[in-house]
């Protein structure tokens, strides 16, 4: 009997309308033991194809993706989020991703060979073999991009994937281990594994390697997990990414480029805008112009169909509302002025908050501290860079960073923030720049997505020395001199070759 024949279930609900979309398995740690076990037999045969057919894999599930009716309305249902950014970012992402995958795993995927300066006489062949079996763990605010769409950089490089998607929104990654099979793709290698939190700390015990995208306390649970069985962990954490405006910039390019960080997906982006520094002498025209850009985004019920022209959906995970408020409470009292929102959506179902924007924000007030996930945006006026650059670094977080400006300037203070990614006089896109590493600094991660890095990361390394040809016999004259008997004369040649090397500096 399969796992989910006697699982548990739990409740699927919009956050749009409050409607119960699915009750779905929770498939616990049986059901993980099966997909498992269905993945450790389908791992060899995969791992051993061409490179080229395990290419034309992923692109027949990209088409399969692309041409699907079930895809785009499942997404945007249970997230509550817009059709522009269901499809205009999470399923443009996946294809990018598919894409630079696959030209870049032909190159450096295949195996390397090395020439030693100092052993002339060898040379050593690095072979990059997958690590088996991988378990993705996901997040709910991108139920495509930080979920299926993380399997595909271990896929290529030769992995099965199991993916635990969150629980909150579990239906779209259903629906990408049904195109999977759907195109004739082979069974086994990429399965989703239904459940809550204990369904993810089974995976995680089962798998030769991690990709986890999550919260901080979550990430430190599973990271010490993955270091208690040595197995590779990349862990993509929370983040306060902070945006900085300085004198001399675009202010209209700034407000905004705010407005869209901050808000984007309600303010649930991981390298989304969390709390602006603008310098003095332009900040009440900032702040003026941002207000306007925040009074002007339109929220609404998202259409399942693309219908509706809006900016803003819902809020995916309930608790969010309750961290929204809070943060905005603790903010008034210590001084901060709402000049826009404020409170939740009482006229719309599910779960809506209105754009809410700060003003007179301070660096002790918990929405300039704590990750806030929501809809809210303080602005804090700073004397100048330094001090920008300074409380932007306060943090125990660094995911992300955006700073507008001129040119030049805006690039030192880029460089002088601790950031895992940081962005001039731009926001956001840069995650679609798939050929440069994407991680987390500080608490929030370790290893990244995207580029050859993030590729290479879900191989381990094999390296198989040689005598070059016709260097043979030297090799093994030089080796057989090191080895034992030890004899004072050779002792003597390698001081002298070392010190004749190496003393110079
Ligand atoms: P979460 O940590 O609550 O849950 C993430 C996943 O972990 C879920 O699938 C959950 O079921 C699973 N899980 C829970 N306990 C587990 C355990 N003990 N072992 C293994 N898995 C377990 O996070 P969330 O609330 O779903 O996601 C929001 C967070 O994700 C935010 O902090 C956001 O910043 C972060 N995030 C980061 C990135 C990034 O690239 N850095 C991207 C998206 C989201």
């Amino acid at each position: 009997m399969s796992a989910s024949a006697v699982s548990p279930t739990f409740r699927v609900v919009s956050p749009s309308t409050g409607q119960l979309l699915a009750e779905v398995p929770d498939l616990g740690e049986a059901g993980v033991l099966e997909a498992v076990s269905r993945a450790c037999s389908a791992a060899p045969a995969w791992a051993g194809l061409p490179f080229g057919e395990r290419a034309a894999a992923l692109r027949r599930w990209r088409t399969a993706a692309l041409d699907s009716k079930e895809l785009l309305p499942t997404l945007i249902g249970e997230s509550g989020k817009p059709r522009h950014e269901a499809e205009g970012i999470e399923l443009l992402y996946f294809c990018e991703l598919i894409r630079f995958g696959i030209s870049a795993g032909r190159r450096v995927l295949r195996p390397e060979t090395r020439h030693p300066l100092l052993f002339m006489t060898k040379r050593t062949v690095l072979h990059r073999k997958p690590l088996g079996v991988v378990g993705v763990v996901g997040p709910w605010n991108f139920p495509l991009l930080n979920n299926a769409a993380d399997a595909v950089f271990p896929l290529l490089a030769g992995n099965a994937v199991v993916l635990k998607p969150s629980e909150v929104t579990p239906l779209t990654s259903v629906v990408m281990g049904k195109l999977w099979l759907e195109v004739g793709n082979p069974p086994g290698v990429f399965q989703v594994v239904t459940g809550l939190g204990a369904t993810g700390a089974a995976l995680i015990e089962q798998v030769d390697g991690v990709m986890f995208t999550g919260s901080v306390q979550t990430g430190r649970k599973v990271a010490a997990k993955a270091g208690e069985r040595l197995i590779p962990c990349v862990t993509e954490l929370g983040g306060k990414s902070p945006f900085i405006v300085l004198e001399g910039a675009d202010l209209d390019a700034a407000a905004m480029a705010a407005a869209w960080s901050g808000f984007a997906h309600s303010g649930q982006v991981c390298i989304g805008t969390e709390r602006v520094y603008v310098e003095e002498k332009v900040a009440e025209e900032f702040e003026r112009k941002l207000e306007e850009r925040v009074r002007a985004l339109r929220q609404e019920v998202p259409g399942l169909d693309g219908t509706g022209e809006h900016d803003l959906g819902a809020v995916t995970a309930p608790r969010q509302l309750e961290v929204v408020e809070r943060q905005i409470a603790d903010a008034l009292r210590r001084g901060a002025r709402a000049v826009t929102g404020g409170k939740r959506r009482t006229d719309l179902p599910g779960n809506f908050f209105e754009p809410t924007l700060l003003v007179g924000a301070t660096q002790e007030m918990e929405v300039m501290r704590e990750e806030t996930f929501g809809p809210l945006l303080p602005v804090m006026r700073v004397k100048d860079a330094a001090e920008a650059v300074r409380l932007a670094n306060d943090s125990h977080l660094g995911l992300n960073a955006s700073v507008f400006g001129p040119e030049g300037r805006a690039v030192e203070v880029a460089n002088a923030i601790q950031s895992g990614n940081t962005i001039v006089n731009d926001v956001l896109v840069h995650y679609l720049v798939v050929e440069a590493p994407l991680g987390g600094i500080k608490a929030s991660g370790l290893g990244v997505r995207h580029g050859v890095e993030g590729l290479k990361q879900w191989t381990r390394l094999e390296t198989v020395t040689t005598n070059k040809p016709f260097l043979g016999p030297v090799g093994r004259f030089i080796s057989r001199r090191l080895a034992f008997p030890y004899d004072r004369r050779v002792l003597g040649l390698l001081r002298n070759a070392t010190r004749l090397l190496y003393r110079r500096g």
